[in-house]
């Protein structure tokens, strides 16, 4: 059983922190959403959706019910009652039907509380393909009401940006792109990575939601920056699996009348969004994909197929803030060797199958010469058995 407590707000050095105390069966835990005084005021202690989002998915995956000792929005615990857990139990047997008790919130629209609500419209801004596709999608767009009126820096408590020299680095980033881009940015602190040990990867949606959620008066609209197109998507083994897969129903099912969490980017793959932001000058020289520095490093997989994306695209000259590119045409062979055989394992790969495509014809003797080797390789192969 997981008890949610009443959540409360706490003001300290500059910092509004909204925390909730959590029992799983006699375990303590807590978690918390930290931000600056003047984004206080739109932290929803009174109501424990936040935190239902952020728990769901260990609730569901370790059998546990959850009671929520204070309300929930209406529409929020409608979609998760009778929507998502229904339909992530039917599409793994491994996913428990998780039942909430939790008394209805009344319209936040209807209290005095009405007054801060903001009706802003954000996304995060870690500025990789998928966050730098949402931004430029959002920015100066013929829909007045779709354009963005903040940016959002996440600090979830884990990864590279938990170290606290990194994080002042990854900050300091997101405000000087925050000032290029003339928008405001709110920084957000928090222990949601960590308050429960789940693999990041499973569950990272979730939480997101959570912090989401959490200063649910500021937003009426947030784009999440999606991993997938809708054409990958999937429920199969949804426990185990990294919920970007099946992210747009997920976001539909933490989206209400009052705050639209939209999967953007979903309606096109990741060549379509690096070739979008390609020519953008911000994005030339911020772009960061690293997960392991807070400068790309150029060669970690994320920093590859990045880059081998920005080749295709013949934009490698002009991403030299960004990225050490005399360091990758060194090692582009290399690079195009891992890229062939990723494309022999996966020869649909959603991040690369275009980029591949567009090398391979580019440079056709070379991939030609590859196939060439592999004939060769798997016929010594063959004789050396006959032998
Ligand atoms: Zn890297």
């Amino acid at each position: 059983m997981i008890r949610l407590h009443q959540g409360y707000v706490e003001d300290s050095d500059g910092m509004s922190t909204l925390s909730t105390d959590i029992d799983i069966n006699d375990k303590k835990t807590n978690v918390y959403v930290s931000v600056e005084n003047e984004y206080g005021k739109f932290l929803s202690p009174e109501r424990a959706d936040y935190a239902l989002a952020g728990i769901l998915p260990y609730a569901i995956r370790r059998g546990h019910d959850i009671i929520c000792e204070a309300p929930v929005t209406e529409e929020l615990l409608y979609n998760i009652r009778e929507f998502l857990i229904p339909t992530l139990c039917r599409t793994d047997s491994r996913a428990y039907h998780v039942k909430i008790q939790a008394d209805i919130a009344p319209p936040l629209d209807k209290l005095p509380v009405s007054k801060v609500m903001h009706g802003g419209v954000g996304t995060g801004l870690s500025f990789g393909v998928d966050s730098s596709y949402a931004i430029l999608k959002h920015v100066d767009t013929e829909y007045p009401n779709q354009n963005l009126t903040h940016l959002c820096i996440f600090n979830n408590g884990s990864g590279i940006i938990s170290n606290p020299i990194r994080r002042q680095k990854i900050f300091a980033r997101a405000e000087k792109i925050s000032q290029e881009l003339n928008l405001p940015i709110l920084k957000v602190d928090s222990n949601v990575r960590s308050f429960i040990k789940q693999h990041h990867a499973a569950v990272h949606t979730y939480k997101d939601a959570l912090i989401i959620w959490a200063m649910q008066k500021l937003w009426r609209v947030y784009y999440y920056g999606s991993t997938y197109s809708f054409a990958n998507f999937s429920l199969i083994g949804n426990t185990r699996r990294d919920p970007a897969h099946f992210e747009p129903f997920l976001l539909d099912c933490f989206s209400t009348s009052k705050l639209r969490i939209i999967s953007s980017g979903s309606e096109g793959d990741r060549d379509d969004k690096v070739a979008f932001i390609v020519d953008n000058p911000l994005v030339q020289k911020y772009l960061h994909v690293c997960t392991g520095k807070t400068v790309n490093c150029g060669k970690c997989g994320k920093c590859l197929r990045t880059l081998l994306a920005i080749d295709a695209l013949g934009k490698l000259d002009k991403f030299r803030e960004a990225f050490d590119i005399d360091a990758y045409i060194e090692q582009r062979e290399e690079a195009y060797r891992g890229l062939h055989e990723s494309i022999k394992r996966n020869p649909e790969h959603p991040f690369l199958a275009q980029t591949y495509k567009i090398l391979r014809e580019r440079h056709k003797d070379f991939f030609d010469s590859l196939d060439a080797e592999e004939k060769l390789d798997a016929e010594e192969k063959l004789d050396a058995e006959e032998k």
